[in-house]
């Protein structure tokens, strides 16, 4: 009897598994629609200049290794704090905002369940429907009990508005709630200010907790306007979590950077709750890894890095955005006479593409084209070079 006979197999990740039928398909004109990551024309991850120049000065300065604070680099946190709050912000005055270091978006999410299960025990998570994968799974493996509000509504490629708020209205205090701060995922639909305006009064009114994932800042309008959310939830005064992720923003999607902001009711909390926190990570990995903190925060800190950074993650925007009006005028000029035309007013880098299960089939079975089953489609891997191909099998599974 071996020690793991009664081990079962796990569930395949949808879109990782995706991956590994990709990888296994010799056909040349393959294209992956499936993961949620950002490639060039030319069909590559690309090194930013600004990290590049970071990492230069970094090698040249040779800095020892020695571990970091639990919660990781001050000038780290101090950046991000700048980034989503404005570094002349009341709050940063006043110490309301505690901020950590973390394992890229899925880490900062993972410290604050982490902490909100200690906090709250018998809350809810209630996370959109649909919303990303990793939410309901993350959040249970926290032992909440995951719920999900009403959020797309697929026959006017928008949001269920109404039922979302009234979902809202009906949860118990201290219930978790998981917003997408900008772009998105799966479906590309965002909130208007106007709605973010309304979750926020609604979240303060019925004292939930909410939770903001902010994986794609920079990748529908730009830094500053994708923070609207944020800003939102400081107008309206209440305590929020925020989970940031650079994986995509500064293609660093390997070296793990991402922090957990936590805006607190006054000082003295922010020390408690940050006491917490640093309890949270110590029993988990002790203390986060050093060089995408350090490249982060020399690219964030040094106005001439950060200028450059800025640039090149609107170059990538604007890459995304060329790709979708081509995906859809390309289908338009194919004859095609289904209308995409709402892919074109999507954000970020995925689209619900309208595609069902067995479409998405027939394009990975006879066409070598990877998309989510659910239709999602990551347009920042579509390129001049694979869209033809694309639109063809798109316009042949219809
Ligand atoms: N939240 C959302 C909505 C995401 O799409 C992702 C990345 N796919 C993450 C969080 C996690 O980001 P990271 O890779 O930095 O852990």
């Amino acid at each position: 009897m071996s020690l793991f006979s009664a081990v079962e197999m796990a569930p395949r990740d949808p879109i990782l598994g995706l991956n590994e039928a990709y990888n296994a398909d010799p056909r040349p004109t393959k294209v992956n629609l499936g993961v949620g990551v950002y490639f060039t024309d030319e069909g590559k991850i690309p090194l930013l200049r600004a990290v590049q120049e970071a990492e230069k000065a970094r090698l040249a300065a040779a800095p020892p290794r020695g571990y970091l604070p639990m919660e990781g680099i001050a000038a780290y946190d101090q950046a991000v704090q700048g980034l989503l709050f404005g570094k002349d912000s009341p709050l940063l005055a006043e110490g309301r905002v505690v901020t950590a270091q973390s394992l890229g978006g899925t880490g900062a999410l993972k410290i604050g369940a982490d902490f909100l299960k200690r906090l709250y025990p018998d809350a809810k998570v209630a996370i959109s429907d649909p919303s990303w994968e990793n939410h309901r799974a993350l959040f249970e493996s926290a032992n909440f009990e995951v719920i999900t509000y009403p959020y797309y509504d697929a026959p006017t490629h928008g949001v269920k508005f109404d039922a979302m708020l009234e979902a809202l209205r009906g949860y118990a205090p201290n219930t978790i709630i998981v917003l997408h701060a900008c772009c998105h995922n799966p479906t590309g639909v965002d909130l208007t200010v106007d709605q973010w305006k309304q979750v926020a009064a609604v979240c303060g009114e019925r004292k939930l907790v909410p939770f903001l994932d902010l994986a794609y800042q920079g990748f529908a309008d730009g830094i500053e306007p994708d923070g609207a959310a944020v800003r939102v939830f400081v107008e309206s005064g209440q305590s929020f979590f925020i989970a940031s992720s650079f994986s995509k923003s500064f293609s660093l999607y390997g070296e793990r950077v991402g922090a957990l902001s936590i805006v607190t009711g006054a000082k003295d909390e922010s020390a408690r709750v940050l006491s917490q926190i640093k309890r949270v990570i110590r029993t988990n990995y002790s203390n986060p890894p050093t060089h995408g903190g350090s490249v982060v925060a020399s690219v964030l800190n040094s106005p001439e890095l950060r200028a450059m950074w800025e640039e090149e993650l609107a170059g990538m925007r604007d890459r995304i955005k060329e790709m979708r009006h081509a995906l859809v005028d390309k289908l338009a000029a194919k004859g095609v006479k289904q209308d995409f035309s709402f892919v074109k007013a999507q954000r970020g880098m995925f689209s619900y593409s309208g595609l069902n299960a067995q479409q998405v089939e027939r394009l990975r079975e006879e066409h070598g084209i990877y998309a989510v089953s659910t239709g999602r489609i990551c347009v920042a891997a579509l390129n001049t070079r694979n869209i033809d191909a694309v639109v063809n099998a798109i316009a042949a599974v219809l």
